[in-house]
């Protein structure tokens, strides 16, 4: 059985805010932090999934440029995916049984989520995907759906939990820390956080069988509504709303994601 675990960064237990993870504004000492806690946590969660009964494990790097841990760092059980993979967003999902969000984050805007943001805090204000606002926990499954894979378990603070559980029913949440703004957070001890994410990952990967898939309705529209002026699209394939917002209708949801990239 093959599973498939993505990380982001922002949902890491230890962190508790931009700067351990911020390439521009975060604090050397605290993003070599982030790195080690990284690691750890797929650690933990490659043992999880080894006692659930996968027999191939696939890492992705998700985090930035991809580069936030080394193969040296992982567990020589799984295969780790680091840095760019054009066009698309999980390069080798396919027969996966299941996928794993770990150290993920809530969408954009909601109150309390450490780090709260959808793909860039700098440009992008909102994303909704055929009319229903959608954050990165949204993207990934509907992305991981479109390949014939369910999200089985997230990981992050308690408002990427709630986010989890609203959007994924079924799949298995592991909350490691609790969010009071986008940058503060009540961390637990490591030794806490990581037994958690291995019996959550152990008991997400025993009924992933159990797991629907998250599917868009085709043709997908994607409206972005930005942050920055002076962005608008001249491709004619975007409709534009206002200055800051358009929509683009693609054929699914990953090919409106990497469109024109
Ligand atoms: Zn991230």
């Amino acid at each position: 059985m093959k599973i498939y675990i993505v990380t982001d960064s922002e949902g890491l237990s230890g962190v508790s805010s931009s700067s351990y993870i911020s390439e521009e504004k975060g604090r050397p000492d605290l993003i070599a932090e982030s790195r080690k806690l990284l690691a750890a946590e797929i650690n933990a969660c490659v043992e999880g999934c080894v006692r659930g009964g996968a027999t191939e494990i696939v890492v992705r790097d998700g985090h930035g440029g991809g580069q936030n841990v080394t193969r040296a760092m992982i567990d020589g059980r799984a295969d780790l995916i680091g840095g760019q993979t054009p066009g698309v967003l999980l390069a080798d999902l396919e027969g996966s049984a299941g996928l794993i969000l770990l150290g993920y984050h809530a969408m954009a805007g909601t109150p309390g989520a450490v780090c709260e943001h959808t793909m860039s805090s700098k440009t992008w204000q909102n994303v909704w995907i055929n009319g229903r606002k959608t954050g990165e926990i949204g993207i990934c499954a509907y992305v991981a759906g479109e390949h014939g894979v369910p999200v089985i378990m997230v990981s992050g603070d308690d408002k990427a939990c709630a986010e989890a559980a609203e959007w994924l029913p079924e799949a298995v949440t592991c909350q490691v820390k609790k969010g009071f703004s986008c940058d503060g957070a009540r961390i637990p001890a490591p030794e806490k956080s990581l037994s958690l994410i291995t019996a959550k990952a152990e008991e997400a990967v025993r009924k992933a069988a159990r797991c629907p898939l998250l599917k868009a309705a085709s043709p997908v529209t994607m409206r972005l509504e930005l942050v920055s002026r002076n962005r608008t699209p001249v491709n004619p394939a975007y409709r534009i709303l206002d200055a800051r917002t358009w929509e683009l209708t693609q054929e699914t949801v990953e090919k409106a994601f990497f469109f024109n990239l």
